[in-house]
């Protein structure tokens, strides 16, 4: 690449506001040095935009849908202002609902527990276990890694094909891997599913921070997402998608703001009407400073553009590919190969390197926060490291990987630390 491209890249967009990037922390080699947070990937740190709307916002909060009085209603205001911002920012079709959970876990249980009576679902053995496992009171197919996006599609639709077609089915499928960071065809997979009357639920978990995400483009039926990945604080996240199942379903949680109408029996009993709104699922006292700083996110990175941000991500990670690729023993962790498009997701092993220890030692010794492990995903990772799990024995045993994980708040100065 010319370093006028990367001069112009790099003009495109600046690093967004974050808040962590000034902590100094001690190296065992002495002194100090800026911290280099690059485990985007787990958590993204807050934009200072986010942390400024909810400061701005927290002196006033109160229950909302509740009480008359100004506060209350004030939150309830800005809950459901923040509903509406999420809506455009996954640009939903006109039907469909927002329900605030807890995260992407929260929102992929809740759609398992409204999953209809005899529902089979389909999901690959790739998936980050938010997606694998809510899954399994249900009839559930898991489908083998695929080694091209286009495989992924011919094995999801030959297992679609094969299956009873009356019944109702579900496909749950990530948009960005939380491993490899590469993207999945979830257009066409989409298309796969419904073209076999099956729906489909998008964990964007990993996706929706780097890449515009629009339901009604991708045509998906649910979109799942978690604040704190999205440069929010945590305890919120986000379902997405058609109504009909989430309403026919009993609520994910009982008590008060799901109820429309509560009274007791004769026979001592209790009978409940429940709300057929996104209310039915956000029972008890919602987490409206979640969903204001996610609605807050939603705005910074849509007022950035996300043409913008991808084209100085693209960048960040060629540096550190590239970088990667010229250290002997150093393999990264790919499915679908080198030219796969990617998101700042990029996990590695190297040779002779425990995976802890090597993440120990960048902290130590260099202020670089990673993550190694098997990062919730361990069918993938089995996939993925394949022979070096057992080849290298000793204190070299691949059994684990590093990850290094960016976005839009990341300095180039701590990409090229790394
Ligand atoms: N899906 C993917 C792809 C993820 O990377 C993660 C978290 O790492 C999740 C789901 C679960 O997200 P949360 O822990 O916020 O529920």
């Amino acid at each position: 690449m010319s370093v006028s491209t990367v001069a112009a890249e790099k003009s495109v967009c600046s690093p967004l506001p974050v808040l962590g990037t000034e902590v100094t922390v001690p190296l065992v080699t002495g002194g100090e040095i800026t911290y280099a947070a690059l485990d985007y990937a787990a958590s993204a740190p807050a934009l200072k935009r986010v942390w400024d709307d909810v400061a701005a916002y927290a002196p006033y909060y109160g229950s909302v849908h509740r009480g008359a009085g100004h506060l209350s209603r004030l939150s309830t205001e800005l809950f459901e202002d923040s509903r509406r911002t999420v809506a455009e920012f996954l640009d939903c079709r006109g039907d469909d609902e927002v329900i605030f959970t807890r995260s992407t876990t929260d929102s992929l249980n809740l759609l398992a527990r409204a999953l209809p009576a005899g529902c089979q679902v389909f999901v690959f053995e790739t998936e980050h276990h938010a997606a694998l496992l809510p899954w399994r009171h249900a009839r559930v197919t898991v489908l083998d890694a695929p080694r091209t996006p286009r495989q992924a599609v011919r094995t999801l639709e030959a297992a679609l094909a094969a299956r009873d077609p009356h019944g109702p089915a579900l496909v749950c499928v990530t948009g960005a891997s939380n491993v490899t960071g590469e993207l999945w065809p979830v257009k066409e997979l989409a298309a796969a599913a419904h073209a076999h009357g099956a729906r489909i639920v998008l964990d964007a978990a990993q996706l929706a921070p780097h890449r515009p995400v629009s339901v009604r483009d991708l045509d998906v039926d649910w979109v799942a997402f978690s604040g704190h990945k999205l440069y929010a604080p945590f305890g919120a996240g986000v379902l997405a998608g058609r109504a009909d199942w989430l309403h026919e379903a009993e609520p994910y949680l009982a008590g008060g703001g799901a109820s429309r109408a509560v009274a007791q029996r004769a026979d001592g009993g209790v009978d409940v009407q429940w709300h057929e709104s996104e209310a039915r699922h956000e029972a008890g006292s919602p987490n409206v400073i979640g969903a204001y700083a996610i609605a807050s996110a939603c705005r910074a990175l849509t007022e950035a553009g996300f043409e913008a941000l991808v084209a100085r991500e693209q960048h960040l990670i060629r540096t550190v590919r590239e970088g990667l690729a010229g250290i002997p023993g150093v393999r990264i962790l790919s499915l679908f190969g080198d030219d796969a498009p990617r998101v700042g997701v990029i996990s590695f092993v190297a040779a002779g390197w425990n995976s802890s220890h090597l993440a120990a030692a960048l902290s130590a010794e260099y202020g670089i926060g990673v993550r190694d492990g098997l990062f919730c995903a361990h069918p993938l990772l089995r996939v993925l490291l394949g022979g070096d799990a057992q080849s290298q024995g000793g204190c070299g045993t691949a059994d684990a990987a590093v990850r290094v994980s960016f976005g839009a708040g990341t300095p180039d100065e701590h990409v090229e630390r790394f």
